[in-house]
């Protein structure tokens, strides 16, 4: 028996800031924040992003609180004329900011700790209105604000002001707003299903509309580099009923893709890498991996792994054949070929006396492929056809590798 649910907190988040607009710097914040919400149970409905421009940000602001309870707005807390957050709210809330004589101490203070004057141009970060509690920043000098309506439409309504710096920004989100927004007891319970080898609308038509068009538990999917992640999500009163709302969906789903899935994460837990999955999977033994055309790809993604012996790396021919590579095979079949690459990961175990040899073998122009696996005398083979920009054929290779080495070695 589940209890109902407590109503839902809907949240809106805002970004300020031109840079981010521009396409200067990625919105990590909105992330953050997206993620954390939704692990206590707050429904993030929708985002914005505004430029340092003090009428869009109060209309952006305006709109997201005709909707939602709680507007976490991040960025434009700075002392420059540019920073206008708090110009904002004020104007929102019809009220005037005013110094505040704490805030503005703890600052000066600040500024002589580090054996400095403060700047007059920084006051304005002492700034508050009647509506606003101080979030104190003991990494900055941007104290945010929490601030709640009173009058108007929108009375009842809460808006948040967070600096823009992750490390100042994250902090303050957990340990002075989150306390104060006093959330509703609401659980969100995900699980995140990795795959590999499988294309993301393969997926969603083997999940079935029913399956991804349903609210609670839902079913979504997400291609990434690394393959296509399936992620079952439920909410419910407690963390328990969410987990059990969401149970039987998520073990049709893995069953019905077992044999793709190389990992699953929790929501908010660290996700491990198709590198460290395999060579987990690789359990004591010892891995080496010559590359031929993906320009040390696969070796950046097993950096750090000590299963691994050796990597090798060139497109040049006359190094290849050094590697392992015979002039019949290079002749007959090129070196973008399962045969070379065969060659070149039994060269591999070989030189490096490891137990498996990995090699791939890429024409990155065409986009094409192949990936081998030598050991325990067997050899597996993998192909992949892809085009697209260096960069991406290089990261196909590499995954494409690793996900042999995983399926070679877990028995997938
Ligand atoms: P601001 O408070 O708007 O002056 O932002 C100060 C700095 O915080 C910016 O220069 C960025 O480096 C960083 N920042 C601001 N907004 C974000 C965001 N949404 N995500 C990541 N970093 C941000
Ligand atoms: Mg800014």
């Amino acid at each position: 028996m589940t209890s109902l649910p407590q109503p839902l907190l809907y949240a809106e988040l805002l970004s300020v800031g031109t840079e981010l607009l521009l396409g200067e710097i990625l919105d990590s914040n909105a992330a953050f924040l997206g993620r954390e919400l939704t692990a206590r149970g707050v429904m993030v409905q929708r985002r914005q992003t505004v430029g340092d421009n003090l009428g869009r940000i109060v209309a952006a602001m305006q709109e997201a609180l005709g909707r939602a309870d709680v507007l976490i707005v991040g960025g434009g807390l700075g002392p420059t004329d540019d920073d206008m957050t708090r110009e904002a709210i004020a104007q929102l809330a019809g009220q005037t900011p005013y110094e505040d004589p704490q805030i503005l101490a703890w600052l000066r203070g600040l500024f002589e700790s580090r054996g400095r004057e403060m700047p007059a141009i920084n006051r304005k970060q002492a700034w508050l209105i009647p509506a606003a509690v101080s979030l104190p920043n003991p990494n900055g000098t941007a104290p945010g604000w929490l601030v709640t309506l009173s009058t108007g439409p929108l009375a009842g309504k809460r808006i948040a002001a967070l600096p823009g710096p992750p490390r100042e920004m994250q902090p303050m989100f957990l340990k002075e707003l989150l306390p104060r927004l006093n959330l509703p007891t609401h659980a969100f319970y995900a699980v995140t299903l990795h795959t590999t080898g499988i294309g993301e609308g393969s997926v969603a038509e083997q999940l079935g509309a029913a399956l991804t068009q349903a609210g609670n538990p839902s079913v979504a999917t997400y291609a990434r580099a690394s393959g296509t992640d399936i992620r079952v999500a439920a909410s419910a009163a407690t963390a328990e009923e969410a987990q059990q709302l969401a149970q039987p969906v998520l073990q049709a789903v893995r069953a019905q893709f077992e044999h793709f899935i190389w990992a699953q994460t929790l929501h908010g837990e660290e996700q491990p890498t198709l590198a460290q999955v395999a060579c987990t999977a690789l359990g004591q033994h010892t891995v080496a991996v010559t590359e031929a055309g993906s320009g040390g790809a696969l070796a950046l993604h097993l950096a750090g792994q000590s299963a691994v012996r050796g990597v090798a790396v060139s497109e040049d021919h006359a190094a290849l054949l050094t590697l392992g590579l015979t002039p019949v095979t290079l002749h007959a079949h090129g070196v973008t070929s399962a045969e070379a690459a065969a060659e070149l990961a039994q060269a591999a175990s070989t030189r490096w006396g490891a137990d498996y040899g990995l090699s791939v073998v890429v024409n990155l122009a065409g986009g094409q492929g192949h990936a081998a696996l030598v050991g325990a005398g067997q050899t597996h083979t993998a192909a992949f056809n892809w085009p697209g920009n260096a960069a991406q054929v290089r990261e196909r290779a590499a995954i494409t590798a690793l996900a042999l080495l995983w399926r070679g070695l877990s028995g997938v």
